[in-house]
């Protein structure tokens, strides 16, 4: 089979031709790591590819298939991993110099899962500096591109888990949103990707960014990889006490054809000025879409959701100042040369180890939480927190889901954004909420503008209720047919 032609293939596919024998793990492994070699320099996808690796657990998994034991629908599937989550024995950089060449001791959880499952992990792959921004150009390293439009940002934070999985760099991949760094990044670039339930997933071994918001969660090419890759993560974990001990259903089940019974919310704060009218259109024509499967649409309100911007950037920041108190160049990874004392120490190490957008974090959360202040913004942006989770959980009592878009507009150029944080801040307008209030969320794409630029839809559901947002992701995207893959 012509190697292009396997990365071109979905997990559930792979699968199929994987215990039919008739292609291995590793011929699909070595036409992947071919097309990162042929095609990365480009997209700039990767952090760090572990080729020897790759192919080691390649053809582990092959034994496995040869020998009809413990096969499940990953093994021998190659993945990619956003960079911040914890690899013993590969480095884990978080796309920050503080931790350029920081190898953890342990491996995260998420991941133990997958490669228990005979998955093939190629490599770590780029994101914003410890996963604040929304368009990746707050990689230490170097931008990602998007594979639609090499000239655009790919969405962010989880930028590189986005592009290498539209530019068939890898079958699917793992990333984390704290405030729609799945979502945003796949609207971009055109695949699935899903924030699960506050606790849905282990977040033992990702790197802390907001403890209260961040979730790791599947960026896939189509609704049924997605929920492949959701039922390998989920699950209670002892080493995540904020890891919820609830049964994990098998997601596949609910992706049938037909939405009779479904009711879809829209709310109307989602479609605001600001919000582009081409993205509005393509939206609104995917909720019909909806429709014609048997929904029922209902208008619905959920009235803080305004204030959301402005409640996540007093709790994220104060989370994250909190987290990031650990990089002082004492116990990991960078430390500054040429200080006379503990203190200049500690200075130089953080002021040359972060970026702008980091120090920019830690600045406000350093000052939300100060003496004075915390009960007139932490404080009270918890109480906003609130206020926005029983919004939620009244407009759930009206319908299965909630359909709105993912971002204000299709990606945008390289370096539009980077002088004003505020409009930056802006592009996950439509995502913040979903992570206040814990639920889950996914991204489905819903079309391409007239400039060719993929579109997402967002459907949110009930704690817990991943099912209802998949099922529904499923029909828009069995109604639209069959999708095309950017030349890349
Ligand atoms: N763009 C948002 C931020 O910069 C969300 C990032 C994320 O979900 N990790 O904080």
């Amino acid at each position: 089979m012509a190697t292009q032609h396997l990365t071109d293939l979905s997990i559930h596919e792979l699968h199929g031709l994987l215990t039919g024998g008739e292609v291995s793990s590793e011929e699909v492994t070595r036409a992947y790591l071919a097309r990162i070699a042929q095609v990365d320099p480009r997209v700039k996808a990767y952090i760090t590819v572990t080729e020897e690796q790759a192919l080691e657990q390649a053809r582990e998994a092959d034994r496995r298939l040869r020998e009809g034991r413990d096969i499940t629908p990953l093994t021998g599937i190659p993945l990619g991993i956003k960079d911040n989550m914890c690899t013993r024995g590969v480095r884990t950089t978080c796309a920050s110099r503080i931790l350029e060449n920081f190898v953890s001791p342990y491996t995260a959880t998420v991941l133990e899962k997958i490669k228990r499952q005979g998955a093939v992990i190629l490599g770590k792959l780029n994101l914003d500096e410890f996963a604040m921004g929304s368009s990746t150009e707050n990689s230490a390293f170097f931008p990602t591109h998007n594979p639609w439009d090499l000239e655009r940002i790919p969405g962010g934070s989880s930028g590189g888990s986005a592009a290498a999985t539209a530019a068939r760099l890898c079958a699917g991949a793992l990333g984390s949103d704290t405030g729609g760094s799945i979502r945003q990044p796949a609207s971009h670039c055109g695949v699935v990707g899903m924030k699960p339930t506050y606790g849905r997933v282990s977040r033992f071994g990702l790197v802390a960014f907001a403890s209260s918001l961040d979730q790791i969660g599947p960026l896939a090419r189509d609704v049924t990889d997605c929920a492949i890759l959701l039922n390998a993560v989920s699950g209670y974990d002892p080493k995540d006490s904020t890891s919820v001990d609830r049964e994990v259903p098998d997601y596949t089940r609910f992706l049938e054809k037909g939405l009779d019974g479904y009711t879809v919310g829209l709310p109307e704060e989602y479609f605001v000025e600001g919000l582009d009218p081409e993205v509005e259109a393509l939206v609104r024509e995917a909720i019909s879409q909806l429709e014609k499967q048997g929904a029922r649409v209902v208008k619905v309100s959920v009235p803080h959701m305004k204030y959301a911007v402005a409640c996540y950037y007093i709790i994220a920041p104060a989370e994250a100042s909190s987290n990031l108190a650990r990089y002082d160049g004492v116990k990991y990874g960078f430390r500054a040369r040429g200080y006379k004392d503990l203190m200049e120490m500690y200075k130089k190490t953080r002021s040359e180890g972060f970026g702008a957008e980091v120090k920019r974090r830690i600045m406000i959360g350093t000052y939300a939480l100060s003496a004075g202040y915390y009960d007139a913004y932490y404080k009270k942006a918890s109480r906003v927190r609130t206020l926005i989770t029983r919004d939620f959980m009244k407009a759930f009592e009206k319908c299965d889901v909630l359909a709105t878009p993912v971002a204000p507009t299709a990606a945008f150029r390289i370096g539009e954004k980077t002088e004003d944080p505020l409009q930056m801040y802006l592009s996950d307008i439509f995502t913040i909420a979903t992570n206040l209030a814990g639920i889950p969320g996914i991204s489905v794409p819903c079309g391409l503008t007239g400039e060719g630029l993929p579109v997402g839809l967002q459907l949110m559901a009930g704690h817990f209720e991943e099912h209802k947002a998949l099922r529904a992701a499923y029909n828009l995207e069995q109604a639209l047919g069959a999708r095309t893959w950017p030349e890349v």
